[in-house]
């Protein structure tokens, strides 16, 4: 690539990127304002090099957080707009809960209802147990208090959705660079006029920073502290605060035939989450595996050939300057699932289904996993730094956010969205953090 120049770069070609090139080109079509040949995406590997290309693909509403909530109808919205481009399979998602959590799964539904997003709540023990064995007749989970039926959402097929995406970017003239990889930044005058990359700089008007797990690399070249002071709601300062800080993500899959894994009607059943606090035991030896509060997420899966799913997430013990973010997600000797993650996650599929128990045999030996860059909240940044590079970290919630893009390009474009209003990066000086809620999970 020989130096070139171009008004909106995108760097990376993942879930956010994607989008927000499409969008970018829509808005600048529909306004006159121009077309999506003024739109370069460019990826150091290829489309679904990242997170987005490994992620589980599941897309639901049930967050704590009202911002999130709000964020996420939005984006369910662009999943509905075109299901079959997206890969996107609407079968709802079921958040099961002990009593621990079953005052903020009551705020969830009571908070969904308000902004008009169908859901439906099952309070208490004997009801939950009672609607869940309806829905799946073996389902034999003690313990739980609430059980949240989200009536959209559900699960797409990650790569299929980006090349979807990708083809709706296609279409309006964006061009897509893979194998060019950004090595720095050219600042002047305050603000970015050019990215250095291996093959040539490239001058712009506008750069998008989409790069996921990477985002450490971006931010350092972008000359943007990796420690910060946060403040908390009540007034705390937390003077030396990393900026990111690396989670493993913990998934596989169960090599059952995807088709087996029905509901009582025949039918593939909504996305499965359950959070419990009843003891964990092993189910092929019968010994405890955790007594502690733990959480899983499965889903019958055509495109993982399986019952593929993922339990919480697990920090890495390390400043995020020593991680090694390459080779990424499977290919990783480093970040991939081991024995610990098999036993747990098969060892909860069959405490809560019959037809899992005795089924490890079946886990389908192969590298799964990935990581992703937290901020200090654990909650996304979308802003402006630099007057013109517009940083989308998503703090690992984003495989579902298809939405942000065109949220992200209308204020390119010059018109604020309120919805990114609570993830400015200047909370962590205010103190307006999102609220946490009692999940074992640092997403929920
Ligand atoms: C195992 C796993 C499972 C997950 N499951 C879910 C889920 O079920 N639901 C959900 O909502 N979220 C999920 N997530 C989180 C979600 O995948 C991420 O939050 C989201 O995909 C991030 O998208 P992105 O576009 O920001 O980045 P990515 O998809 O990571 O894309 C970034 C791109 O930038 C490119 N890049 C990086 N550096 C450079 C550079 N210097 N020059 C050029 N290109 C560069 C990379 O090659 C990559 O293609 C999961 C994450 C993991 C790891």
């Amino acid at each position: 690539m020989t130096r070139q120049s171009v008004r909106y770069l995108v760097i990376g070609a993942g879930i956010h990127g994607l989008s927000t090139a499409w969008h970018l080109a829509r808005r600048l079509e529909s306004t006159g304002r121009g077309s999506g040949a003024d739109v370069l995406v460019i990826d150091k590997g290829k489309i679904g090099a990242g997170a987005s290309g490994v992620a589980c693909g599941v897309i639901r509403n049930n967050y704590f957080q009202p911002a999130m909530r709000e964020l996420m109808a939005h984006s369910v919205d662009v999943w509905d707009s075109d299901p079959e481009a997206f890969a996107y399979h609407p079968v709802g998602y079921l958040q099961i809960a002990p009593e621990e959590m079953r005052a903020d799964v009551g705020q969830i539904y009571a908070e969904q209802a308000a902004i008009g997003y169908e859901s439906e709540l099952v309070d208490g023990a004997d009801a939950s147990r009672v609607y869940l064995t309806d829905m799946f007749p073996d389902w034999q989970a003690p313990g739980s208090s609430v059980v949240l039926h989200e009536k959209r959402g559900g699960y797409a097929n990650n790569r299929a959705s980006l090349h979807g995406l990708a083809a709706k970017a296609l279409a309006l003239g964006v061009t897509i660079r893979t194998g060019v990889q950004v090595t720095g930044v050219t600042v002047e005058g305050g603000a970015v006029t050019a990215v250095r990359t291996d093959a040539g700089d490239v001058a712009c008007e506008q750069l998008v920073v989409a790069v996921g797990p990477w985002v450490r690399d971006i931010w350092a070249m972008l000359d943007l502290p990796s420690r910060i002071p946060v403040t908390t709601p009540d007034g705390t300062v937390h003077a030396d605060t990393p900026m990111w800080t690396y989670w493993a993500l913990q998934e596989g899959t169960l090599g059952v035939d995807p088709q087996t894994f029905t509901d009582s009607r025949g039918e593939l059943p909504p996305v499965v989450h359950i959070d419990s606090s009843a003891p964990l035991y092993d189910d092929m030896d019968g010994t405890l595996v955790t007594d502690r509060m733990w959480g899983v997420y499965y889903k019958p899966d055509f495109s993982f050939g399986g019952v593929q799913g993922g339990a919480s997430p697990v920090r890495l013990d390390r400043p995020a300057g020593d991680v090694a973010v390459d080779p990424y997600g499977p290919a990783s000797p480093e970040f991939v699932v081991g024995d610990d993650f098999v036993r747990m996650w098969t060892s909860a599929l069959a405490h809560c289904h019959k037809r899992f128990e005795g089924q490890r045999t079946l886990y389908k030996d192969e590298p799964s996993g990935g990581i992703g860059a937290f901020t200090p909240d654990s909650f996304p940044v979308f802003d402006t730094f630099r007057q013109n590079a517009y940083v989308i970290a998503d703090s690992n919630h984003g495989y579902k956010m298809i939405g942000v893009g065109a949220l992200v390009a209308d204020e390119i474009l010059g018109t604020p969205r309120t919805l990114l209003e609570p993830f400015r990066f200047s909370r962590y000086e205010t103190g307006r953090l999102h609220p946490t809620s009692h999940s074992p999970f640092p997403w929920s």
